[in-house]
């Protein structure tokens, strides 16, 4: 634990609850963009959108923002250097693994109604059983209404989940290997047992799924064939809470790398004016390989850059590849928690631990950095001296010991364009279970580690 006067115990108090409120809002990529745009509103970002639209030009000092597809958002300070200069980036994803409802999901079976389900990034699966799941998303009629659902999270909601076989009856279940121990296919919702009273011989057959049916379009007007055209992610239920007798750390769900999208939104926000061009981006997909048109693959950031520079009276082809290349950029993904009881992943000298500050990790990758972004010594160095004169407590890990695992962040795709990019986030406990730990130590570290990068960079 850091040594902190009572101010700054306060600081972190605050800021905790700040990000307690922050994962509440936000629990798809979808409301957590929403949740972002509003913060850019309210500190006097404007939509590039309403701003292209109006024909209107853009100067130095000039806050805007762009959402892409209501999934990634990018916020933007325009600073007084031409932006060929290059910008300094933030950049976090929004996404985070749970379970998707697919586009036939409802069925009944032996008197119980089940919604089918896809997972969504990498997960343990039999992690994702027996406990109480809410449904949130996004429906689309067919004459473009969108319907908003949100059920589970309030206490007088019902939740939905997954049931898992009785010990009594698990012996065969309990040979096999962990990966199969809970397959895909067999990670479906338990969503009703009630069925509609009908005199239709044919709907009685169905009569617990026809129930669930009828409520879906008393509550809220959605139709079977709705499913096609909808986005539902079931998550786990409830509220981020304070965890350890201690209350020293966060226990919720999606910290990966909401945990980020949090902390650099809060270093952006919070940065001085400098002559330089900041931006914070939050992006979706990257649990599934940033792929898409909102993962980081996507043009979104170059489109937008061009867009302002153009904008700014300073677009061209050449100046924006020139502002990309002189761009620095922190990925800012969360890092794997020493945990103790599980030492044999980790190499300890190595390794990122809880409540020590945000961590570096100079490439990722598996096996022999295999699929890594490896930064370079000469922005390691430089970043480095900016940390320190800000003492600001950071520490620099490997993604757990050599050849037992290995992972990937965004960091390598903007580094195509010849920018200095590397990871810099925060230790997790529990990573991609429902329910991960961070320090609040940690969320405050690293917020100020974010913003004394847009300062002093
Ligand atoms: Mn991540
Ligand atoms: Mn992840």
């Amino acid at each position: 634990m850091m040594k902190y006067g009572e101010t700054e115990k306060k600081n972190v108090k605050t800021l905790a609850d700040m990000y307690k409120e922050f994962l509440d809002a936000g629990k798809t990529e979808r409301e957590c963009a929403a949740n972002i745009s509003r913060i850019a509103r309210e500190h006097g970002y404007r939509d590039l959108e309403e701003i292209l639209e109006n024909g209107e030009s853009l100067k130095a000092g000039d806050k805007v923002y762009a959402v892409n597809m209501n999934k990634a958002v990018l916020m933007m300070e325009i600073g007084t250097d031409p932006m060929e200069k290059g910008m300094l980036l933030v950049g976090s994803h929004i996404d985070s693994p749970r379970l998707d409802i697919k586009q036939k999901p409802l069925y009944e079976n032996s008197g119980m109604a089940y919604l089918d389900t896809h997972y969504y990034g990498g997960i343990k699966k039999y992690q994702w059983v027996a406990s109480p799941l809410a449904l949130h998303g996004t429906v689309v009629k067919k004459d473009g209404t969108v319907i908003e659902v949100s059920i589970g999270e309030n206490p007088e909601d019902p939740v939905i989940g997954v049931t898992d076989i009785l010990v009594h009856l698990s012996a065969k279940q309990m040979e096999k290997p962990g990966s199969t121990v809970i397959e895909g296919e067999a990670l479906d919702l338990l969503v009703g047992s009630t069925p509609a009273e009908s005199e239709d011989e044919e709907k009685k057959e169905n009569a617990v799924k026809e129930y669930i049916n009828q409520l879906l379009k008393e509550k809220y007007n959605i139709e079977e064939e709705d499913f096609v055209s909808a986005e539902l992610e079931a998550v786990p239920a409830g509220k981020a809470r304070d965890f350890g007798l201690d209350a020293s750390m966060i226990m919720a769900y999606g910290q990966d790398d909401r945990i980020c999208a949090f902390c650099s939104l809060m270093g952006f926000l919070y940065s001085e004016q400098t002559s330089k061009t900041k931006v914070c981006l939050f992006v979706d997909k990257e649990e599934i390989g940033s792929v898409g048109a909102t993962g980081m693959h996507s043009h979104f950031l170059e489109n937008t850059a061009a867009e302002v520079m153009n904008a700014l009276g300073q677009y061209s082809e050449l100046k924006l590849r020139r502002a990309l290349k002189n761009s620095k950029m922190l990925s800012a993904d969360v890092s794997a928690g020493y945990d103790p009881l599980y030492s044999e992943a980790f190499e300890k000298n190595n390794s990122s631990f809880l409540g020590k500050g945000p961590t570096i990790n100079k490439y990722t990758g598996s096996r022999g950095k295999s699929g890594s972004n490896d930064a370079s010594a000469e922005y390691l160095g430089k970043l480095r001296g900016i940390f320190d004169s800000r003492n600001v407590v950071y520490q620099t890990a490997e993604l757990g010991k050599i050849d037992v695992g290995g992972g990937g962040t965004i960091a390598y795709i903007p580094a195509a364009y010849g920018m200095d990019v590397v990871d810099l986030g925060i230790p997790v406990l529990n990573m991609h279970a429902q329910y991960e730990i961070c320090s609040k130590v940690d969320v405050y570290e690293a917020s100020r580690c974010y913003k004394a990068f847009y300062d002093l960079m």
